[in-house]
């Protein structure tokens, strides 16, 4: 299934649905009672609810266009957002940079997460706004200690993520956090796709496009640690909790490797799309 978070106007309230065939979107409430609270809400209970959702999917009641509602961030909070570097060889490569010998995490702001098409700003501080495609793990039961089976069962499903930083501000100290958490800088939608429609989320294409052009291309059958490997990595550390978000890596192709760096201005737009996740689109808007 595909699940989203959406407003069908500007002063409504969030709204669950389910993205269903002939891009349209049904709402998973019916007169006013929603299915869940919330996403993360959805997320805890599906086993519970996950029939439900599916019928009310297929009976399409109150289904409307895909086009006349704003796709919201699937999880417009998320208890977490970690995120894993250097993680495809050839954006270490490009990145000057040794292939790791662990893993190497970092938090984003959950105030950082915004949605699959809303704007993503180029604030005051800096001009050297970067973009990073990343698949985005959202974590379903979760727990700890997770590998083997374990890590696989963890997952709730998959969406589109840009993983955006600020260069100067991440590379000028030896912690990235602060330029990995600007405000808007981690859009990711535009749903999520429910694990069991994604086979093996290790052979999906990932691509990025600034203003139309192919910045970065790649499979994420290339990552270094793969998302069983980050799953049972992060959960020896701390409890993976239900809509928990792990961006799991960028490939080669980031403004920052440009020579001479190319980064991101109002008015550009960046598009990532993952084979089968969709896409997102977010348009650059300097800070008011
Ligand atoms: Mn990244």
């Amino acid at each position: 299934m595909r699940l989203a978070t959406f407003k069908t106007d500007p002063g409504a309230a969030p709204e669950l649905g389910v993205v269903v065939a002939g891009d349209r979107i049904a709402p998973l409430s019916r007169g006013g009672a929603s299915l869940a609270r919330d996403m993360i809400d959805l997320i805890a209970r599906w086993p519970a609810l996950k029939d439900e959702a599916r019928r009310r999917a297929e009976a399409g009641e109150g289904a409307r266009p895909l086009a006349s509602v704003t796709l919201l961030a699937p999880i417009p909070r998320p208890g977490k957002i970690m995120a894993i570097g250097l993680n495809y060889a050839d954006h270490i490569a490009e990145s000057n940079a040794k292939p790791p010998e662990h893993q190497t995490w970092f938090s984003k702001a959950t105030t950082a997460a915004t949605g699959p098409f809303a704007p993503v700003e180029i604030p005051r501080a800096s001009a050297a706004v970067d973009y990073e495609a990343e698949l985005v793990v959202v974590i379903g039961p979760g727990g700890r200690n997770l590998s083997g089976a374990a890590a696989r069962a963890a997952v709730f499903g998959f969406c589109c993520g840009n993983d955006v930083s600020v260069r100067d501000w991440q590379m000028r100290t030896g912690q990235w956090v602060i330029g990995k958490s600007f405000d808007t800088h981690a859009p990711f939608g535009p749903w999520i796709t429910t694990a069991d429609e994604v086979p093996d989320p290790h052979a999906l294409g990932i691509r990025c496009f600034v203003n139309g052009e192919k910045r970065q291309d790649s499979n994420t059958r290339h990552l270094v640690f793969d998302v069983w490997a980050e799953i049972e990595h992060l959960s020896q550390a701390m409890t993976l909790e239900p809509g928990d978000l792990i961006f799991t890596g960028t490939p080669a192709g980031v403004g920052a490797s440009m020579r001479p760096p190319k980064f991101l201005k109002a008015g550009d737009v960046v598009r990532v799309e993952i084979d089968g996740l969709g896409a997102i689109e977010n348009c650059c808007e300097a800070q008011g």
